[in-house]
């Protein structure tokens, strides 16, 4: 295996002039990345960075953020992403969790001003040594250009010996179900895992990826080294539109379209979709959370492109496995596919026994991608791992005979209504049919006779009507009575994670004080 900075290195040497990045902004080659991540490696060491020490990073999609990477790659010193909508009491969690020594940060971006928050954390924070501006300048702190600064004066970069199993990020989940936990992800997780997915995907340097999703989250930060291992050009969104989306695919010739379900409804859904020019796309890759057949059919029909899905999580590094979507193989279609080169998967029941093929329960993976661990929670990793290294991923799945996985839901979604198991994502694949219907949430509520009840949350396309009789109705033809939500919210726009995961926890909790 190798390392982050070895990879990076391979590319800088086989491709120095090609574009590497563009941001919306400037157009960055590998060589010019190069030269400059080494500046800011010498700089962030001449202010007493070390191989092993933690540096956070909050910033949008910045070339930037690619540079600071590389340098503390070169370092030896671990990346902490964090999330740029981070609230003051988030940043601090992370912060102290990590024991970062310093954090890079922009005041213009994000729904709040990181600087004052940040001024503020650093008081109470003893490890946090230093704030670093970027693309903003203030008196009393640090910043980016004076660090490049420092290390154009003291060229001294020794670069210590980087293992292959030296941790070189952590990155906190999406906390789409709990609390945040901190993984741990060496060098050679994350160079397997993005080597393996090049490979499969037959990426080349003619590769252009779209990147709508942010680069602190697991799937930005995986298509970001992707496109290094194979020397392809990474075109980023500071924030995700639609329209802009569209416009992007045209103008940069966009060869490989990342994203999750929202990001493709809300594409095929614009009424400028067809005055665009898609046709330089040679795949869309949907993960991150499930997606209903009939949006990977549209994509195939009205992108007119492979589409791809992707099943993982931060804690493999990303993809698990991966599959093409295939509408021709009906078994295979509701599948995410199976596990990749280096990775091995199985479904276990409670007592963590392997179930037999079609049978739901709990999966258990493998893989050259897992974390070494959560950080400093000791007690989190021990319950999702076991000493033969099977790492239980809280995601329900069902395996056929040929180890084509089909995800079924989250074991902390599942609703169980008077004994019946009902898992959310069924319901919400029979509204994806319904045409009025753009997106959907199915969410369990407390019942003191059920024990609980299901309400679906609906957010109707533009200019649509239906009603709650009606979308009763539509489910009781298609499903067994017990299925049939029982309530209906209708909203305008569903809460959602920055990574793009609907906030089913932040859904539950505002309906239940509603409903008070
Ligand atoms: P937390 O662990 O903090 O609750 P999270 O699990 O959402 O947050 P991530 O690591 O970003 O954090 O997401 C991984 C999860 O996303 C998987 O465990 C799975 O539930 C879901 N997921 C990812 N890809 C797919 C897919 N293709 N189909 C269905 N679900 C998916
Ligand atoms: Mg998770």
């Amino acid at each position: 295996s190798y390392t982050v900075s070895q990879v990076f290195k391979h590319a800088v040497l086989t491709t120095p002039d090609k574009e590497a990045i563009f941001d919306g902004k400037n157009r960055l080659t590998y060589g010019e990345i190069d030269v400059e991540a080494d500046l800011l490696a010498s700089g962030l060491v001449q202010i007493g960075i070390e191989k092993g020490d933690r540096v956070a990073v909050c910033l949008p999609n910045w070339n930037e953020f690619m540079i600071i990477f590389m340098a503390l790659s070169k370092v030896g010193a671990i990346l902490i992403p964090l999330n740029i909508d981070f609230r003051k009491n988030e940043i601090i969690y992370i912060l102290e969790n990590s024991g970062a020594k310093a954090v890079f940060f922009t005041n213009t971006l994000g729904k709040v001003n990181q600087f004052p928050q940040l001024m503020e954390a650093q008081k109470s924070i003893s490890t946090l040594e230093h704030l670093i501006s970027v693309r903003f300048q203030h008196d009393s702190i640090n910043n980016y250009d004076r660090l490049i600064q420092l290390g154009r004066i003291h060229k001294t970069l020794k670069t210590p010996l980087v293992e292959n199993d030296d941790i070189c990020v952590i990155l906190y989940t999406s906390g789409t179900t709990g609390n945040p936990k901190g993984v741990m992800l060496a060098n050679e997780n994350v160079v397997s895992i993005s080597r393996t997915a090049a490979y499969k995907m037959d990426c080349s340097p003619n590769d252009v990826f779209l990147i709508p999703v942010p680069l602190f989250h697991i799937m930005g930060l995986m298509f970001m080294l992707r496109s290094i291992s194979c020397q392809g050009r990474l075109v980023l969104m500071e924030k995700f539109k639609a329209e802009k989306a569209l416009e992007l695919i045209q103008h940069e010739k966009v060869t490989i379209h990342p994203g999750v379900p929202t990001m493709f409804i809300l594409e095929l859904n614009h009424p400028n979709f067809s005055k665009y020019d898609l046709s330089s796309l040679r795949t869309g890759e949907m993960a991150a959370a499930p997606c209903p057949i009939e949006i990977l059919r549209r994509i195939k029909n009205e992108m007119k492109c492979n589409i791809l899905v992707a099943y993982g999580m931060t804690e493999t590094s990303a993809s698990l496995s991966m599959t093409n979507f295939d509408d021709e193989d009906h078994l295979r279609a509701e599948t995410v596919g199976r596990a990749l080169p280096g990775a091995e998967v199985k479904i276990v029941d409670d007592t963590r026994d392997v179930v037999p093929p079609g049978v739901v329960g709990e999966l258990a993976c493998k893989s050259s991608g897992l974390m070494k661990g959560y950080f400093q929670m000791e007690e989190e990793t021990k319950k999702a791992t076991d000493e033969q290294g099977w790492f239980y991923s809280g995601d329900l799945a069902t395996m056929d005979e040929a180890g084509y996985i089909r995800i079924v839901g989250r074991k902390k979604e599942l609703i169980i209504r008077g004994g019946y198991n009902i898992y959310p994502r069924e319901v919400e694949d029979v509204y994806y049919q319904h045409p009025s219907v753009m997106e959907v949430a199915i969410i369990g509520l407390p019942d003191t006779v059920l024990g609980e009840i299901t309400c679906a949350v609906i957010r109707l396309r533009p200019g649509m009507q239906a009603s709650e009789q009606e979308l009763k109705k539509f489910a009781d033809q298609r499903l067994v009575s017990y299925k049939v939500p029982n309530k209906f919210v209708f909203m305008d726009e569903l809460p959602m994670t920055s990574s793009g995961k609907i906030l089913k926890r932040e859904l539950t909790r505002r309906i239940k004080s509603e409903l008070r």
